[in-house]
């Protein structure tokens, strides 16, 4: 018997332990990216990950091009430029069509094109036109060498060192490779990251990036690969440009199943169709489920599939006759801005708000959107009177992304803030990136503490709503938020559109209010920080106000405050300061003489509720209550609340404005619940 490796180099042990980590590391990014079933958990591929490091740091000369510890090098000195490259094949546009009478337009020609060349009608694919950086992968003997990206389709940037940070990027081919290959595919940023990113930059008073595709195309021209790594860039490939060495494809079928073989993300939206009708119905759908994609989409790709009706079809000037996008309704679009209106919050923060001649976007009618601060409306360079670009999408609140300076007639104005408090005529101070207005006595504020106090959430007054509020506060009846307890019903009957009958009615809600539960009083009080989520793991804690109110007195009280779920230490210093103000000690001590007394939180299991324990809601549209709130308050009640809806989901929450969510809800069959039902379910 032969005793195995006699005459092998015998492998050292740590040597073959490096070559199988970089396989079962290059194995669950394939598992991961590419079948999107991961088949191990992060924390172990973490693992796997420091162990190969760790053996490289020992052995750097087993360091090969293609271990996954390559992808993110070190970053590049400042001032450091891509280098151009020259694309060996041109990367073209394809031509942009966007009606269904383009569609057929482009059917017409493409049978005319063919016309005697075949009698077969030509399949055509369908694809998500990805709104992201197009670029093109050259891999040599399996190894990818260059990454270049679109430039004007002749020229690109090296970007290389980069893409190697994105995920679903292989590094090596998996399988038989071909001698040289060149993949195109769009580099895309997840819209959640996106949106991330960008609340964060508002929240620092920095710029935002326009949209997903700015966002991604600044991540790549950044210096250091750690950050592209960072925001979770994805690759999806959509073409083999070029292919030598004993492959041969015949149609775009064919070219994407080896794609995905050799380990590239490819879409895992297509369809093949066999005339317009096809073509017009795929953008339908996918248009429908736009909000649910990941990724941000502007359109459709409609490609010819057999190569040779391709070749024979050929290109005019610039684009080629076998293929088009069918673009969806705009997200952004130019609007007039009319003027910018300030709004008083009810912690005395003043936000711009834009007034907008109406514009469709996305399928909406927008007429207003933020313009979030100074800073913001400054580094737009923003003017009353300019053409600006809004941008809308999914459930995010408009934006102007822009003004478009070459439109201007000359009598546009710059914006400037008020000396003093639209609402009270009040001093405003400035606190980093943002201007307020603290005068206790302000009645839009008031009015805004008012409306919060009696929201759904909190003490549920529904007869406290937004007129009525205006019309007490202007009144002089509501000259505080505590005086919502010691309101004057007589001189309310007397009131424009009330009469005794519904002053009664509201005096009765009122009355029924003066005992809420303790976590939904404190989230009323409206302390900034504080939502309800974070009122309830209080009130965990601090079972009874006067826990609250004494909160002064102890040394420790910000400690203490911290050992609550969810509670930093800026949302420890808001607590105390609220309950040190001696202003609202007295409000407080007034609401409890005209009666309110909240009631104790009980320590209690998740209380059991029929239609709502144990059931998959989805939220969309517009709801009066935060989601974020919608959704702790159905998961108090043991809910699962999720973010697209499948066949899983028990229930669709739908809001004003609810778009592709409720369609597809629909079309499964999934029950859609107002928020009217909601609460009646939670209250019943
Ligand atoms: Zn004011």
């Amino acid at each position: 018997m032969e005793s195995p490796g006699l005459f092998d180099s015998p492998a050292d042990p740590e040597q073959s332990r490096h070559s199988e980590l970089c396989q079962l590391l290059a194995e669950h990014e394939y598992a991961y990216y590419v079948l999107g079933e991961p088949k191990i958990s992060d924390a172990a591929y973490d693992r796997f990950f420091l162990q190969l490091k760790c053996l490289e740091e020992e052995h750097p000369e087993w360091v090969t091009e293609d271990s996954p510890t390559q992808r993110v090098g070190a970053p590049l000195p400042e001032g450091s430029k891509f280098e151009k490259v020259e694309h060996a094949v041109p990367m073209i546009s394809i031509e942009s069509l966007f009606s269904n009478e383009d569609i057929q337009g482009f059917e017409a020609r493409v049978l005319k094109g063919l016309a005697g060349e075949t009698d077969v009608l030509p399949a055509y694919l369908c694809e998500p036109k990805w709104d992201g950086v197009s670029a093109s992968l050259v891999y040599e003997e399996g190894l990818l060498v260059r990454v270049v990206s679109r430039g004007d389709g002749a020229v690109g940037e090296d970007m290389t060192r980069n893409v190697k940070a994105v995920g679903g990027v292989p590094l090596r081919l998996r399988g038989v490779a071909p001698s040289l290959l060149e993949v195109r595919g769009e580099i895309m940023i997840p819209t959640a990251i996106f949106e991330a990113k960008n609340e964060a930059l508002l929240a620092a008073g920095e710029k935002p990036f326009a949209n997903p595709r700015n966002a991604t195309s600044g991540t790549l021209k950044r210096l250091d690969p750690s950050v592209v790594a960072e925001r979770g860039l994805r690759l999806m490939a959509w073409e083999v440009a070029r292919c030598e060495g004993g492959f041969d494809f015949k149609n775009h079928q064919e070219a994407t199943q080896a794609m995905k073989n050799w380990g590239f993300p490819v879409t895992p939206y297509s369809r093949e169709v066999s005339n317009a009708d096809g073509m017009i119905a795929f953008h339908d759908d996918l248009e429908a489920r736009r909000e649910d994609v990941e990724y941000e989409m502007d359109g459709v790709v409609i490609k010819v599939n057999d190569f040779s009706l391709r070749r024979f079809l050929g290109s005019r000037a610039r684009t080629p006759r076998w293929a088009c996008a069918h673009k969806f309704s705009p997200r952004e679009e130019s609007t007039t801005l009319k003027k910018i209106e300030i709004q008083v919050g009810r912690t005395g923060r003043l936000t711009p708000r834009a007034h907008l001649e109406p514009v469709s976007l996305g399928g909406t009618i927008v007429r207003h959107a933020t313009l979030h601060n100074a800073k913001y409306i400054e580094s737009l360079d923003i003017r009353v009177g300019d053409t600006v670009m809004v941008r809308r999408a999914g459930d995010v609140i408009p934006q102007i992304l822009g003004s478009l300076a070459q439109e201007r007639s000359g009598k546009e104005e710059a914006f400037l803030w008020p000396t003093s408090c639209p609402s009270c005529g009040g001093n405003i101070s400035v606190k980093g990136e943002h201007r307020y207005c603290f005068n206790m006595d302000c009645p839009a504020q008031i009015q805004r503490r008012v409306l919060h106090l009696a929201s759904r959430q909190a003490l549920r007054v529904e007869g406290l709503g937004e007129k009525a509020v205006k019309q007490f506060v202007d009144a002089g009846l509501l000259k505080s938020v505590e005086d919502i307890f010691s309101l004057d019903y007589e001189k309310i009957s007397g009131l424009d559109r009330w009469g005794e009958k519904s002053a009664l009615a509201l005096k009765d809600q009122v009355e029924q209010a003066k005992s809420p539960d303790l976590p939904r009083f404190l989230y009323g009080l409206g302390i900034p920080e504080v939502g309800a989520e974070t009122a309830r793991a209080l009130c965990q804690v601090f079972p009874v106000l006067d826990a609250f109110c004494s909160l002064a007195e102890k040394a420790d009280a910000v400690e203490v405050l911290q050992s609550v779920e969810g509670v930093g230490e800026e949302v420890a210093q808001s607590i105390l300061g609220f309950f040190q103000d001696p202003r609202n000690l007295a409000a407080l001590e007034k609401m409890s003489s005209a009666g309110l007394v909240p009631q104790a939180m009980i320590q209690k299991k998740a209380i059991q509720l029929d239609g709502v324990t144990g059931k998959v809601f989805v939220l969309t549209g517009t709801l009066s209550t935060p989601r974020l709130e919608m959704k702790a308050l159905l998961e108090s009640y043991g809910a699962k609340v999720t973010g697209t809806v499948s066949k899983k989901t028990d229930f669709l929450l739908a809001g004003e404005n609810a778009g592709s969510k409720r369609k597809k809800a629909e079309d499964l069959g999934v029950a859609i619940l107002s928020e009217a039902e909601i609460y009646q379910r939670i209250e019943s």
